[in-house]
Parts: C-alpha cells; structure tokens; sequence
C-alpha cells in the first residue's frame, strides 16, 4: 500500500506525519510518499523524511499513485478529480462541509473525517480533537497572558502587592481543562462554567471553582459531545454567568456543540461590565464565537476589553501539535491496514465506521448525508 502526505495549503503550518511516523509505518510494510516541503512549516524537512524512509514526490506523483492520501485540512476544490477512488484522511469537519464530502463521495472516493471519531476510551490514542484542543487550552492561557495587561499571580514586593487574576473559563472540554491547568500554573484563580454537571469533579481536582447551573439538557446519550440547551436554561445560565463576566480579568470561551453554531454566552451588555484592559479569548470564533462581538482571526478592541477570536491556535505550535496529531494518524492507520501492509477495511470496527463518512459510492454517516444541499 502507498500512503502520500500532501503539503497543506498557506495558512496551516502543521503537517499529518513527522518522519517518526514515517519510521513506524515502514515497519508496517507500507511505502510513503512525501510532497516536497509537507512539512517544512513543522520544522521537518525533506532531508529528514528521506531517511526516515519516505520518497519525496511532486503532488501530481502522489496523487497518481497513493491509495491513501493525508492532509489535515480539506483538498483544493479542482483537486477533486485527482483524488478519484482514493482514501482520503484528515480534519475535514465533515459536519460543517457537508457538500464537499458529496463531492468526494461522487469521486468515489472513502473519506474518513478524523474529527467524527467516536468519544470512546479505545478512541482516545486517535482522537485529534483531544490532541489539538488540549494545545489550544494552553496557548488560550499564553496568549491572553500576553494580551493581559498586568500579572497572572499574585505578589507581595517591596514597591506594593499584586492581586492574583481572576480567570473564567466557559467549557471545561479537553481545551477548558487544559486552560484550567495552565491557568492555575501560573496563579491565576479560576472559576469555571459547563453545562456537564460531569465535569464539576474534574474542575475541582484542578483547583478552580465550579459554578453550577441546575437543569442541563441531559448530555450522557450524545457520546461524549455537548448536547444543546433550552432556551430557559441559557437565560439562567447568562445570569449567572453575568456576574462571572463582570469580575474576572480574563476570560476563555471554548463552548462549542459538534456540527453547530457556538453558544452566545457572552453578550455586548456584560462585555461592557468588565474593566478596562480585560481580555477575552474565544476559542470557538469559527464556529461563531461565544461572545456577541468575537471577530474570527482577529483581535478587537471592545470597550476597553480586549477580544481575540482564535480558533487555531494548534498551528501556533506547529512540532508538537503535528507530532500529536500524526501519532493519532499512525494509530488509526494502524486499524486499517493489516499486518501484509495491505488495506483492510473492517465497517465492523466503530471506530472506522464512526469516523467514515463517504465509501463506495455512499455517504455513510446520516448527519452529513442531512446537511447536504
Ligand atoms: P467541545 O470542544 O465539543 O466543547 C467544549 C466544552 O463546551 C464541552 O465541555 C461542552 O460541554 C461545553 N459547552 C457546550 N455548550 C455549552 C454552554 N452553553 N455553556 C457552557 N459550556 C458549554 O468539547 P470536547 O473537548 O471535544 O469534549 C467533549 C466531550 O468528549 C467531553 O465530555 C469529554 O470528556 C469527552 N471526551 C472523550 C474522549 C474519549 O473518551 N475518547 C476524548 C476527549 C473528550
């Protein structure tokens, strides 16, 4: 079998393998082809995939002889046709590009959309969404570290006291756990907001403060993913969350709901509230953003408070969210191929049946098939 690791298109700066997972998959008996600078961006050159094992190719070469074709972020629009019949794997949010994953499916192609992975616990070591978000989490601390304008911990010097920063943190996901953890690292006080009342134990093992909201829509039966609320409860919830906002020096929106609009959890009346030079990170800004005024890819400035919309910051740290993000490829690889390094497609397994979305002519998941106009 031939796998071909596509370089990604400008603005992503990650890559689907470093040459340690080239290493692995030769192990498995299977030849890869790697485009002339994949992964430059991820500070792995050519040299580097040569000895790992990797032929380097032109795009044309790959796409004329993988079976398997690895790029993060979905493929040009006129590449459609040169992906005829082939395995295509990535990030490809099948749920918000529905209409793309119909035209692949009219290329017969088998697409396999990483980020449709079930929440299992055989799952995790493939689970991109957790590999990437808990990245995020931590860069979301950093960056509005830096935005902020005074200290996260608190000091007692000579020349007067600093007051700790009062975080808020909406979403306690992977990326809200990990922001809690960073946060707390460097002394900030933490206060948390989530509709999983399941969340509150882990919330509190980090050191931050759970605020509850009663009456959540029941989330257990949506494997593992949020569920969306009734309009009863997020009027209760914005109160609450009201008076959160309107104390806290720095906030991190993380919210989001597979295949959905992101929550409006923080409206232009709170942001108003909070004190000059405040910061707000909003790391659901693609997908609409948590508060009422976040710009996705760009910082703005909202009465006083700072509000960056930033939805990728995994491409911030480009080695080790690749280096995640291929060993998740590498494991998930590994349930379809067999020990002769040839394909082998089990639609028994959930998760290569979770995670596939367009085979043999059929879109085969029922949300994306909806979603398609
Ligand atoms: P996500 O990025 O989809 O959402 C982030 C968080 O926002 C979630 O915790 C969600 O509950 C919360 N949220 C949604 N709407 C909200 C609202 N109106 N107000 C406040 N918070 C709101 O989440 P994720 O990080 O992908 O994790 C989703 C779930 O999957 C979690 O239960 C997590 O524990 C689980 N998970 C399971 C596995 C596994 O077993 N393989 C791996 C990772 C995550």
């Amino acid at each position: 079998m031939i796998i071909g690791l596509l370089k990604e298109p400008a603005h992503e700066t990650r890559v689907s393998l470093l040459p340690e997972h080239v290493v692995a998959l030769k192990k498995l008996n299977v030849h890869v082809l790697v485009e002339k600078d994949a992964g430059q961006t991820a500070f792995a050159n050519d040299e580097k995939y040569s000895e790992a094992g990797a032929e380097i190719s032109s795009r044309n070469s790959i796409f004329e002889k993988a079976d398997v074709l690895l790029c993060i972020n979905p493929l040009d629009a006129n590449e459609t046709n040169s992906c005829k019949g082939k395995i295509l794997i990535g990030f490809y949010q099948a749920l918000f590009n529905a209409n793309l994953i119909s035209q692949w499916n009219s290329n017969n192609c088998t697409v396999f959309s990483m980020d449709m992975l079930p929440r299992t616990t055989r799952a995790q070591s493939m689970d991109v969404l957790s590999s990437q978000a808990n990245i995020a989490g931590y860069k979301a601390v950093l960056l509005a570290a830096n935005l902020f304008p005074r200290y996260f911990p608190m000091f007692m010097t000579a020349a007067g006291s600093i007051a700790p920063a009062k975080l808020l943190i909406l979403g306690a996901g992977v990326a809200g756990l990990q922001a809690i953890a960073t946060g707390k690292r460097l002394g900030a006080v933490v206060e948390v907001f989530d509709t999983r009342p399941a969340v509150k134990e882990e919330v509190m093992s980090l050191g931050a403060k759970f605020i509850e909201v009663e009456g959540a829509a029941d989330a257990s039966k949506a494997g593992g993913y949020a569920v969306e609320q009734t309009e009863e409860f997020l009027q209760r919830q914005k109160a609450k969350i009201a008076e959160s906002v309107a104390k806290s020096d720095i906030i991190i929106t993380t919210a989001q709901i597979p295949g959905k609009k992101a929550p409006v959890l923080i409206t232009k009346e709170m942001i108003a509230q909070m004190k000059n030079g405040s910061i707000i990170i909003d790391l659901a800004a693609a997908t609409g953003g948590n508060t009422e005024c976040t710009v996705n890819d760009q910082i703005i400035n909202v009465d006083g408070v700072t509000i960056a919309g930033n939805s990728k910051l995994p491409c911030s740290m480009p080695s080790d969210a690749s280096k995640l993000y291929g060993k998740n490829i590498l494991n998930f690889l590994q349930l379809i191929i067999n020990k002769e390094g040839q394909l082998n497609l089990n639609f028994e397994d959930d998760l290569v049946a979770g995670t596939c979305v367009a085979h043999a002519g059929n879109i085969t998941n029922d949300r994306v098939k909806q979603l398609i106009n």
